[in-house]
């Protein structure tokens, strides 16, 4: 039965979508809060997220950032308007849908069976070299847990999270650093090759997931 966390703070939203998920199977996890999501997220590590934008403590937006830092979990956000829209498109913010508000609880259910159905082969694929278990914070290869550093295992996440995406390294410090601005771009060099003699320990192959792209920067092949 898969966990699905939503949040959002509007009662009658929520409630629609959470009589049509139970009534699928879904098991669901509600909250008003990004806070209580982040919370929720990190202890329970739902299979799946559905995140409104508009929260009353800090945004939709920012909570998926965080949690796309530590985790690769399914995302569909809730949007009310064009600009929002537009701004899941252009944000490169890893989530992997999103329905408009007015919606059909019908079409949102169909498009998170569409979402982890699409999910479920990569995830089986890389089991062998690479698994992110988000919610012990740990990457294990070939079944054997990496002793990383909070960064080599931020940046792992972060390339784990989105495969074959090409990161800059600016978007790598940008997300993996708290205090970007004080680090430099050897940097994240200099953690990548630490990174890959560490995989590279338990397999060859797991440690060749992670490619230069010349000129550009970093990405995971599975
Ligand atoms: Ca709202």
């Amino acid at each position: 039965m898969p966990t699905i966390l939503i949040v959002e703070d509007e009662p009658a939203i929520a409630d629609t979508l959470i009589y049509a998920l139970e009534t699928e199977n879904f098991q669901v996890t509600h909250v008003t809060t990004a806070q209580a999501g982040l919370d929720h997220f990190s202890r329970h590590s739902p299979d799946f997220a559905v995140l409104d934008i508009g929260l009353p403590d800090f945004t939709g937006f920012d909570l998926c950032r965080k949690i796309r830092s530590i985790s690769r979990v399914p995302i569909l956000f809730l949007t009310a308007r064009d600009s929002e829209i537009d701004q899941v498109l252009g944000l490169e913010l890893g989530a992997d849908d999103y329905v408009t508000k007015p919606f059909s609880p019908r079409t949102v259910v169909a498009r998170i069976r569409a979402v982890l159905r699409r999910g479920q082969s990569p995830s089986q694929n890389d089991s062998s070299l690479l698994s992110h278990q988000p919610d012990t914070m740990t990457v294990t290869c070939c079944g054997n847990p990496l002793e990383l550093t909070a960064h080599e295992y931020k940046l792992l996440a972060i390339l784990l999270g989105q495969p074959g995406r090409v990161f800059t390294r600016e978007q790598l410090l940008e997300q993996a650093w708290d205090d970007p601005g004080s680090a430099m771009d050897r940097t994240i060099d200099a953690h990548i090759k630490s990174l890959r003699a560490k995989i590279r320990r338990h397999s060859e192959d797991a440690a060749n997931t992670i490619q230069t792209r010349r000129g550009l920067g970093y990405t995971l092949v599975l």
